[in-house]
C-alpha cells in the first residue's frame, strides 16, 4: 500500500474511533462520499466556521454576512453558466469500468514528475549544504530542466485542448503520455465526455422541465442575487464584501479520499465587490489575507502553496488555489478568483433587473467587479485533522498519540479529572466545571487511571487537563497539564479561567491577522 494511503487510512480510522467523522448511514453499509460529523467533529467544524466568520465579518467593517437558501430560481444557474458549463471531462477505462476525471489523470502524471524534481533538489541541497542555491540548481541541472520542460509541454497542450474544448486531443494526450488505469493497468480508454455536476430535482408537485430545480453547486450565487438587497439595506460603499457559509452539492464523477471530495459539502465563501480596474490590487490583497489566515493556525508553513490555474473557469480573469499538503499530497484547499463583472452582468441580463452600484464619488452607476475567496469547510477540517495527528515517542520510551489541534479550534478546551472517585473529589471537579462551562467546552471523566485519561484527551486534542486531588480540598489548587509540552503546574482554581482563556480564545488567532 502506498505511504499516502496509509496516512489517509490512519486519519480516517482515528476520526471514526474518537467520534470526529462517521460514514453516512453506516448501518446500511454507508453511502459513497457522504459522511456524518460526530460529537467532536461537529465541535471542530463549528470552531473552524467561527474562525472564518469572525475573521471576515467581525474583523472587517465592510464585510457582512448572509444566509441564503439552497434552492434558487432555476434561471440563476442558466445565468451563472452552470447549466451550460459546469462540467468535468470524464473518461472510462473499458477493462476496469472505472471512471476518472481526465484532468485529474493528467495532473497526477505531472505531480509524479514534480516529485522526481523535488527528490533531485533535496539530494543536492543535502550535498551542498549552506552553499546550495535552489534557483540556480533548478535552472541549470540537466535532469531537472529536462523534466521541467516536459511538465511545461504537458500543461500547455492540456490547457490549450481544454480551452478549445478539444476533447479528442485530451484523450490523445492521455494515450500519448502512456497513462494507464491504476486498477486494470491498461490504456483501453473511452472517449472523453463532458458531465454536468449539478444535482437536479423537482419542485413541489410540478413535473417535467418547468419544475426542475437544482441543489446549489456553490453558495456564491446566493450572494450575487442579493447584492443590491444587502448594499441598499446596509448602505455599504464599495469596496465591500458579503460572506456566507453553507451547503453545496456536486455530483462528482469520482468522489473519494474521505471528506476531501464529497457530493454534499460545505463552503465558506466571500464575494468582495470592487470598482472595475482595481481587481489586480484586491486579488493580491486577498491572496495575502487568506494565506495569513491559514498561517496563523500554525499547521506548518511548508504545508501551503499557491497554484495558479491553467484553465480559467468561465467567469474568471485570474485565479489561484491555496493548496495544502494533505495525506494524499498537495491538493486544493481554497480558491481565490477574480470573477470580473461576469456574474452580476449575467444576472442583469437574465432577470432584466439592474444590479448596479451608484458611486457617490463619481456620480456614475456601474456593475462592480468581484473578488472571491472560497474555501471548503470539510477540506479545512481534513487539513486540521491530518496535520494535527501525530505519533510521539516520549523520553521514557513510551508512545503517545496526540492531536495538536490549534487550541482555539479544539473541540474540548479542558477536561476536569478527579484523581479518584471517592472522598468528595468528583464533587469538587463538578464545581470547577460549573465555573468553567460558561466560557469553555469542558469534559468530565473519572474512569481509568489518570495516565490513561491524559492519553485519551491527547488523542482528541484537548489543550488542558485539570486534575483534582486531595490537596485540592485543602487549598483550592489543582494540577493543570498542557497537551503539547505535557508540563504540569500547580495553580489556584481561581487562576484557571485566565490560564485557559489565554490559549484557547479565538481572539489569539484573530489578533495575528492584523
Ligand atoms: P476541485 O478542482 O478539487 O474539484 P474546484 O476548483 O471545483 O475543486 P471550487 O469550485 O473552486 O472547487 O470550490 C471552492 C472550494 O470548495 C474548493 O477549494 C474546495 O475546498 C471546496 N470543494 C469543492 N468541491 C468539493 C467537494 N466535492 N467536496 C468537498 N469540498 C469541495
Amino acid at each position: 500500500m502506498a505511504k499516502e494511503d496509509d496516512k489517509l487510512k490512519r486519519v480516517i480510522s482515528h476520526a471514526k474511533e474518537y467520534g470526529f467523522v462517521f460514514p453516512s448511514s453506516e448501518i446500511y453499509d454507508g453511502l459513497s462520499a457522504a459522511y456524518d460529523y460526530g460529537q467532536l467533529g461537529a465541535e471542530l467544524k463549528n470552531n473552524i466556521k467561527r474562525y472564518w466568520w469572525d475573521s471576515m465579518v467581525r474583523m472587517n467593517e465592510n464585510i457582512v454576512g448572509l444566509d441564503s437558501s439552497i434552492f434558487m430560481h432555476p434561471t440563476t444557474w442558466k445565468a451563472s453558466g452552470h447549466i451550460d458549463a459546469f462540467n468535468d471531462p470524464l473518461i472510462d477505462n473499458k477493462d476496469s469500468n472505472k471512471r476518472y476525471r481526465a484532468d485529474v489523470l493528467i495532473e497526477e502524471f505531472v505531480a509524479k514528475i514534480e516529485v522526481k524534481i523535488k527528490k533531485d533538489v533535496d539530494k543536492a541541497a543535502k550535498r551542498f549544504g549552506d552553499a546550495f542555491n535552489e534557483e540556480e540548481f533548478r535552472s541549470t541541472n540537466p535532469n531537472v530542466t529536462r523534466r521541467q520542460t516536459q511538465i511545461d509541454e504537458i500543461t500547455a497542450r492540456f490547457s490549450k485542448a481544454l480551452n478549445a474544448d478539444d476533447l479528442d486531443d485530451v484523450k490523445a494526450q492521455i494515450e500519448d503520455l502512456g497513462i494507464v488505469c491504476p486498477v486494470s493497468g491498461t490504456k483501453n480508454w473511452t472517449d472523453v465526455r463532458q458531465f454536468n455536476l449539478m444535482f437536479k430535482t423537482e419542485l413541489g408537485a410540478v413535473s417535467g422541465d418547468s419544475g426542475v430545480i437544482y441543489l446549489r453547486p456553490e453558495t456564491a450565487q446566493g450572494i450575487f442575487v442579493n447584492f443590491l438587497n444587502v448594499q441598499k439595506t446596509s448602505r455599504l460603499k464599495l469596496p465591500f464584501g458579503i460572506a456566507q457559509i453553507g451547503k453545496a452539492f456536486r455530483n462528482e464523477i469520482v468522489a473519494r479520499q474521505f471528506i476531501f471530495r464529497m457530493r454534499e459539502f460545505e463552503q465558506m465563501e466571500m464575494q468582495f465587490f470592487i470598482k472595475p480596474g482595481t481587481q489586480q490590487e484586491w486579488y493580491e490583497h486577498w491572496k495575502n489575507a487568506r494565506i495569513a489566515w491559514h498561517q496563523a493556525l500554525g499547521l506548518g508553513e511548508d504545508n501551503y502553496k499557491f497554484h495558479d490555474h491553467l484553465k480559467m473557469a468561465h467567469y474568471a480573469d485570474a485565479a489561484t488555489d491555496i493548496e495544502f499538503n494533505f495525506p494524499m499530497g498537495f491538493k486544493e484547499l481554497e480558491g481565490i478568483h477574480s470573477r470580473t463583472d461576469f456574474d452580476l452582468k449575467q444576472h442583469e441580463e437574465h432577470s432584466g433587473k439592474k444590479l448596479r452600484y451608484f458611486d457617490p464619488e463619481t456620480n456614475e452607476s456601474y456593475v462592480p467587479y468581484v473578488l472571491e475567496t472560497s474555501i471548503g469547510l470539510d477540506r479545512m477540517f481534513l487539513a486540521v485533522l491530518s496535520s494535527s495527528l501525530q505519533d510521539e515517542t516520549l523520553e521514557d520510551g513510551s508512545e503517545r498519540v496526540v492531536m495538536r489541534i490549534p487550541a482555539p479550534l479544539a473541540p474540548i478546551k479542558a477536561a476536569v479529572l478527579p484523581l479518584t472517585k471517592k472522598d468528595g473529589l468528583p464533587d469538587k471537579a463538578r464545581e470547577i466545571i460549573n465555573e468553567l462551562k460558561y466560557d469553555f467546552n469542558t469534559y468530565y471523566e473519572e474512569k481509568d487511571t489518570i495516565g490513561k485519561r491524559y492519553r485519551r484527551m491527547d488523542a482528541i486534542g484537548t489543550p488542558y487537563c485539570i486534575t483534582v486531588d486531595h490537596q485540592t480540598l485543602e487549598d483550592n489548587t489543582v494540577t493543570i497539564r498542557e497537551r503539547d509540552s505535557m508540563t504540569q503546574e500547580r495553580v489556584a482554581i481561581d487562576a484557571l479561567q485566565r490560564i485557559i482563556n489565554e490559549k484557547v480564545n479565538m481572539s489569539t488567532l484573530l489578533k495575528k491577522l492584523n
